[in-house]
């Protein structure tokens, strides 16, 4: 047990999030899994490191000023960081989001003052899309500023800058493999990056979900898309600029069902309400390790990441109704 944290700012309370050796990952796998809480971040997600560093940035490069606007396109985690990080800095927020996305989003984005402005969902070459309406409407806003956090590489900076160094360390230097899965690409990225540059021994390995392109380019140079997933904030169909260079040594595959057994055992076993791509990484760690000890390695340890709470998600992943409908399992202390 440590001293807890004190800070004097609200925004220092991103990051620093605690590392937690999970039991039964562990046991599967026959060596240490940890995972790295960031649903311990102020707005609950990792996508808060991204927020600020995104914003930090555009402060430094003079482009955000006093009272200017944060315009992103997105529906989850990233507007609601932003949106946290915009009001102690004193700016507005605008996001742009597809008007099929979850009531309970909307409301938590309104909630926090952001300014929410709903789209038609459509195909991503459409100029309609919402990434390319928010693009326009910063460059359209007098003091506005356009997070971009796919291909603005601030994003994987702040994994590069605060997350790997903090497992580094969380782990006095002694961590044999970490993985996670993909959305922008900022988290396997950055924390690959990181951790390669204190040891480039250390094995990274992307986590990619069903119906993403990325476990097939790593594997074979392609990038091809098979199946499907609900998992949310995860699953890329390109390399964006955040995942170029990234030091991927291996990859595997999870599908949801994979990782919702994990998500159910974590909250039945452990304590743990996460979300499913949190349950993915961990389905990840759990092969990573596995394939580490098959190799007659000692005393294996792997890291992953533990993306958000599952309280974002109680009329979906943690709703029964909602699981029948996607053909998913359903917990049984929900059935
Ligand atoms: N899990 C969740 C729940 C997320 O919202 C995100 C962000 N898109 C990720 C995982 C993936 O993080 P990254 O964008 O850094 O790849």
């Amino acid at each position: 047990m440590t001293m807890a944290l004190v800070q004097n700012n609200t925004l220092d309370l991103i990051g620093n999030t605690p590392l937690v050796l999970l039991k039964g990952p562990s046991e599967a796998a026959g060596c240490e899994i940890w995972g790295k809480c960031e649903f311990a971040n102020p707005g609950a997600s990792v996508k808060d490191r991204a927020a600020l560093w995104i914003i930090r940035d555009a402060e430094a490069r003079g482009e955000l000023k006093p009272g200017g606007t944060v315009v992103e396109g997105t529906a989850g985690n990233t507007g609601i960081g932003i949106a946290l990080v915009a009001n102690a800095r004193g700016y507005k927020t605008v996001i742009v989001m597809p008007d099929n996305q979850s009531k309970e989003k909307m409301d938590t984005l309104r909630a926090l003052g952001a300014e929410l402005v709903l789209v038609p969902p459509t195909k991503f070459a459409d100029p309609a899309h919402f990434v390319h309406t928010s693009r326009r409407l910063a460059e359209e806003t007098e003091g506005a500023v356009w997070a971009n956090q796919f291909d603005n590489v601030a994003n994987r900076k702040a994994h590069i800058e605060s997350t790997a160094p903090e497992i580094w360390q969380q782990l006095d230097g002694r961590i044999d493999g970490f993985t996670c899965a993909a959305g922008t690409g900022g988290t396997i990225a950055g924390v690959g990056l990181g951790l390669k540059a204190f040891d480039e021994n250390i094995r990274i390995a992307l986590t990619d979900p069903h119906g993403a392109a990325l476990y097939s380019y790593y594997a074979t140079g392609e990038l091809k898309a098979e199946g499907t997933s609900v998992a949310e904030g995860i699953g890329q169909g390109r390399i964006t600029a955040n995942l170029e260079g990234a030091p991927i040594d291996t990859q595997f595959r999870i599908s949801d069902e994979a990782g919702l057994e994990w998500v159910a055992r974590l909250l039945r076993e452990e304590g743990l309400c996460l979300g499913l791509s949190s349950g993915i990484n961990v389905a990840g760690a759990v092969e990573l390790g596995k394939q580490m000890v098959a190799e007659g390695r000692k005393d294996v340890r792997v890291a992953t990441i533990l993306c958000d709470t599952g309280f974002r998600y109680l009329s979906t992943l943690y709703n029964a109704e909602w699981l029948r409908a996607k053909g998913l399992p359903v917990f049984p202390w929900l059935a």
